[in-house]
C-alpha cells in the first residue's frame, strides 16, 4: 500500500525515530552525524499542531477491520490503521453518550466532574480540554451531528459550536459533516486550530445509504427498526425465534454495518481534505468512539443500559505520519486518556491539568522520538448512571473486570422502561434516584473469557477484595449518585403511577 503522507522515519531496535518531527522542533540544537541528525532532548512533538479529533458515536471496535472483524466496515481506517498508533485495549469511561464524552472533554472519570445521568455534562470540570487549548492560541470549533451535547458544558472552550442536525438519530448525514469540517479547515486563520467532529452512524436507527448497504448480503427483506420494532418488544420477539439465527436479527446488523461503511467513507474524505491543505504546522489526528453497541451479546440491544464489552470497548488510532510511530499497542487504554495525551504530545501539560486528571498520557517523547508509555496493570473504570435504566460501575484491573450495579432491570423491565422512558422524556420529567445498595455483582477474567459469559463472583478469587477496594475509593471520590438537592423531580400523577409500576 501507498502510503498516505511519507516523511521519512526509521524504526530500529524498538526505537522510532522521524527527522521531521525532531527538525519540527525551533530552537533544538542538533547533533549530526555522517549517519544523520538527532536532537537534543525535547518533550514535545507536535507543538503548535493542528488538531483534529473524530468521535464516531456508537462504535464497537469489534465491527472493524483493524480488530479482526470479517467484513469490509472500514477499509480506510484498516489502511489508516497501518500509519496510526493503534491501541488495541480501549474502554469508553460510560456507555451513555453524554457520561463518556463529559470524560474525553475533561480527562476525568464522568462522576469525577459530575456528569452523571440523563443530562450529565463536564460542566462541573474545573477545566475542559477545549478551554486548555484556546487558552494556549488555538482556534477551537467543535462540529456534531448528535442532539446528545447541547448542554453548554460541552460548549466550554469551543469558539464556535454547530450542531448540524436537530434530528435525533438523523442517518447518512456523515459526509455533510465531512463537507463541513473540511470548509472549517480551509478558512484562513493565523493560529493552529482544534477541531472536534462528532459523526453520529452507527447509531440507530440504522438507515444506511443504499450504495453501502449493497456491499453486504442481504440477510431478510424485513427491516425491523432498533427503537420502535425491537427495543420495546424484544422479549416477545426472542420468544418467537428473534436472534443470531434469524434473518430479521442478520439483517439488523447488516444495517449497522453498512452504517459503519458510510461513515468510513466520511472520514476517508475528512482525511483526504486535510491533506490536501499544505500547513507549516504539523497535523495529528484522533479518531475514536464514545460507546459501542449491544446485540443480544448480553440479552438486550442498543447502549447506555449495561457496561458490557460490546456497550465499553471502542478504537483508538493516532494519525500523524512522521511524528507518531505506526504500531499496535495492548497497553490498557481508556478515553480520558485523550485530553492529557494531547496535551503532552502538544507540550501544554501543566501541573494543574495533569494532577486533575485521571486519564494517562499514552506516549512519551524524547531524543529517541515517540514511544507507547508504559501504563503496566493500570485500574480503569467505567460507569453508568441513568436512574431510569441501570446504575453501574465496573472497574478493570490486570485482566479482571467486577461490575456493581444499584439498579438492574432485567430484559423484560428494559423493554418496558424503554417505552415509559420515551414519555417521560417527551415531557421533560426527571425520574426518581436510583437506590444506594448493590443489586448484582459479577466478576470475569477477560484473557478467558473475553465475551463475559461466566461470572466468577460466587467462586470469590483473591482478586475480589483489591477490586472492591478500588471501587470503594473510586465511590469515596467521586460519588456516583447526585446530591438530591440537585436531582429537580417533578413527576404527573400518572408518570407516578407508571414509575411504580416498574418498581421504582
Ligand atoms: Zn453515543
Amino acid at each position: 500500500m501507498q502510503p498516505l503522507v511519507g516523511f521519512p522515519c526509521e524504526d530500529g531496535a524498538g526505537v522510532f525515530v522521524c527527522w521531521r518531527a525532531l527538525l519540527a522542533v525551533a530552537a533544538i540544537p542538533l547533533l549530526c552525524t555522517p549517519f544523520g541528525c538527532r536532537s537534543a532532548p525535547h518533550r514535545a512533538p507536535l507543538k503548535g499542531a493542528d488538531v483534529v479529533l473524530v468521535v464516531i458515536d456508537t462504535l464497537r471496535s469489534d465491527h472493524l477491520g483493524l480488530h479482526g472483524y470479517a467484513l469490509p466496515t472500514s477499509p480506510f481506517l484498516d489502511r489508516l490503521a497501518s500509519e496510526s498508533a493503534v491501541f488495541t485495549d480501549v474502554v469508553a469511561p460510560s456507555s451513555y453518550t453524554r457520561e463518556s464524552i463529559a470524560g474525553l472533554f475533561s480527562g476525568q472519570w464522568p462522576s469525577c466532574v459530575g456528569a452523571v445521568g440523563w443530562d450529565a455534562s463536564p460542566r462541573k470540570a474545573s477545566v475542559t480540554l477545549a478551554e486548555r487549548l484556546r487558552a494556549s492560541g488555538y482556534a477551537t470549533t467543535m462540529l456534531t451531528l448528535t442532539t446528545m451535547l447541547s448542554d453548554g458544558g460541552f460548549a466550554r472552550g469551543f469558539d464556535r459550536v454547530e450542531h448540524l442536525t436537530s434530528e435525533w438519530g438523523v442517518s447518512r448525514a456523515g459526509a455533510a459533516l465531512t463537507r463541513r469540517a473540511l470548509e472549517v479547515w480551509n478558512e484562513p486563520r493565523g493560529k493552529p486550530l482544534f477541531l472536534y467532529v462528532h459523526y453520529l452512524d452507527p447509531h440507530g436507527p440504522y438507515d444506511p445509504p443504499p450504495e453501502k448497504l449493497a456491499r453486504f448480503a442481504p440477510a431478510s427483506s424485513v427491516v425491523l427498526d432498533l427503537y420502535r420494532d425491537i427495543r420495546p418488544r424484544l422479549p416477545e420477539l426472542v420468544a418467537e425465534g428473534f436472534g443470531p439465527e434469524d434473518p430479521r436479527f442478520r439483517e439488523l446488523v447488516r444495517r449497522y454495518d453498512a452504517e459503519i461503511a458510510d461513515t468510513d467513507a466520511a472520514v476517508q474524505q475528512l482525511t483526504a481534505g486535510l491533506r490536501a491543505r499544505p500547513s507549516q504546522r504539523p497535523l495529528l489526528v484522533v479518531i475514536t468512539a464514545d460507546h459501542g453497541e449491544e446485540f443480544l451479546d448480553h440479552g438486550f440491544v442498543e447502549h447506555a443500559w449495561t457496561l458490557y464489552e460490546e456497550s465499553v470497548r471502542i478504537p483508538l488510532l493516532w494519525w500523524s505520519p512522521g511524528y507518531i510511530p505506526a504500531t499496535r499497542s495492548s497497553q490498557p487504554a481508556s478515553l480520558v486518556d485523550v485530553a492529557p495525551t494531547l496535551l503532552a504530545l502538544l507540550g501544554l501539560d501543566s501541573p494543574r491539568v495533569l494532577s486533575e486528571a485521571t486519564g494517562q498520557a499514552l506516549f512519551q517523547a524524547s531524543n529517541a522520538g515517540v514511544t507507547i508509555a508504559n501504563l503496566g496493570s493500570r485500574v480503569r473504570f467505567a460507569e453508568l448512571a441513568i436512574a431510569e435504566r441501570n446504575v453501574a460501575r465496573a472497574v478493570w484491573f490486570d485482566g479482571w473486570k467486577y461490575v456493581v450495579a444499584r439498579r438492574w432491570l432485567d430484559v423484560d423491565e428494559r423493554a418496558r422502561s424503554s417505552r415509559i422512558e420515551e414519555q417521560l422524556r417527551q415531557q421533560g420529567r426527571v425520574a426518581p434516584p436510583p437506590p444506594a445498595v448493590v443489586v448484582r455483582e459479577e466478576l470475569f477474567h477477560l484473557p478467558s473469557d473475553p465475551e463475559e459469559q461466566r461470572s466468577l463472583f460466587a467462586s470469590a478469587p483473591e482478586v475480589l477484595p483489591r477490586l472492591r477496594a478500588f471501587l470503594a475509593e473510586h465511590e469515596r471520590r467521586c460519588p456516583l449518585v447526585q446530591p438530591l438537592s440537585e436531582r429537580p423531580v417533578t413527576l404527573a400523577p400518572h408518570e407516578s403511577e407508571a414509575l411504580r409500576q416498574l418498581g421504582y
